[in-house]
């Protein structure tokens, strides 16, 4: 029997996880919720580099990985290609193709955390999308802005700072009333993919606001990549049977 070890923690991964039988594993960096209704194994937490993983794919059979995280956890999909050129497993991926701008879009592109600070500079109230890295830097808010933060991690916040933590998908009516709310000016965020966070840059669009976009990481080739959760369980039920 192939076994498959599908690496994830994105909507598009748990959609693939779902279709899995028991001999195959699910696997998380146990940030978030673990899903506890799933037919496959699931585990929870790092490998241990790229020598850890090579080691599981050995010791459990592993005969392909599926590497459908998030197009900016780069470091795991670096170690999955790296661990399976080792061990001679087979590495496919679900790569979440990137928003484009569209007419009305007025996106700057920021390299990285100092780049996004610097593209703020000129606004009040942003709305930082980024996850919790933003966490690190309320004590560097300028006295000249006030920071909405929206990611999975309850925080307190500060008084230049309020945290929103929501999981998405955010809809258009909702991310009008968070705009509307704390009266936003800028939007920053990765630049994601998908549908369930992209209205917030609708939003933006039709309130001609500017789009602070963090750059994608590069990441590595896989032997196939899919743009989308279905097509790659296309294909995987090509190469075994899913119940
Ligand atoms: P990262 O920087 O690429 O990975 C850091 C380390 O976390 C990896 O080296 C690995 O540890 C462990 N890890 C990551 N994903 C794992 C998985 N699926 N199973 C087992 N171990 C995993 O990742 P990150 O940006 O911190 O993201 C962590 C997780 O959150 C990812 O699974 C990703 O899909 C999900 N996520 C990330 C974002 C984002 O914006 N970065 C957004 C939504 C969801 P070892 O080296 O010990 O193996």
């Amino acid at each position: 029997m192939k076994r498959v070890l599908l690496l994830g923690g994105t909507g598009d991964a748990l959609v693939v996880a779902r279709r899995l039988g028991t001999s195959h594993v699910y696997s998380l960096a146990g940030l978030a919720r673990v899903p506890t209704d799933l037919a496959c194994e699931v585990r929870v937490g790092g490998f241990g580099g790229v020598a850890g993983l090579a080691t599981y794919l050995r010791e459990e059979d592993i005969a392909l990985v599926l590497d459908a995280t998030h197009p900016y956890a780069a470091q795991m999909s670096r170690h999955a290609r790296e661990a399976c050129t080792l061990v001679g497993v087979r590495l496919w991926a679900v790569r979440r193709p990137a928003w484009q701008p569209r007419t009305g879009d007025v996106w700057r592109e920021a390299r990285d955390w100092p780049g996004v600070v610097d593209a703020i500079a000129a606004y009040e109230k942003p709305l930082l999308t980024l996850g919790r890295e933003p966490l690190a830097h309320l004590d560097e808010i300028p006295a000249s802005q006030f920071w909405t933060i929206r990611c999975l991690d309850p925080h307190e916040g500060n008084a230049r700072a309020r945290i929103v933590d929501a999981r998405g998908p955010f809809s258009i009516e909702g991310e009008r009333a968070l705009f509307d709310v704390a009266r936003i000016d800028v939007v920053v965020s990765k630049n994601s993919g998908g549908r369930a966070t992209e209205a917030k840059l609708a939003v933006a669009r039709e309130r001609g606001l500017p789009v602070v976009m963090l750059a994608r990481p590069a990441l590595p080739e896989a032997d196939r990549a899919f743009d989308d959760p279905a097509s790659a369980l296309d294909a995987l039920t090509t190469e075994l049977p899913l119940p």
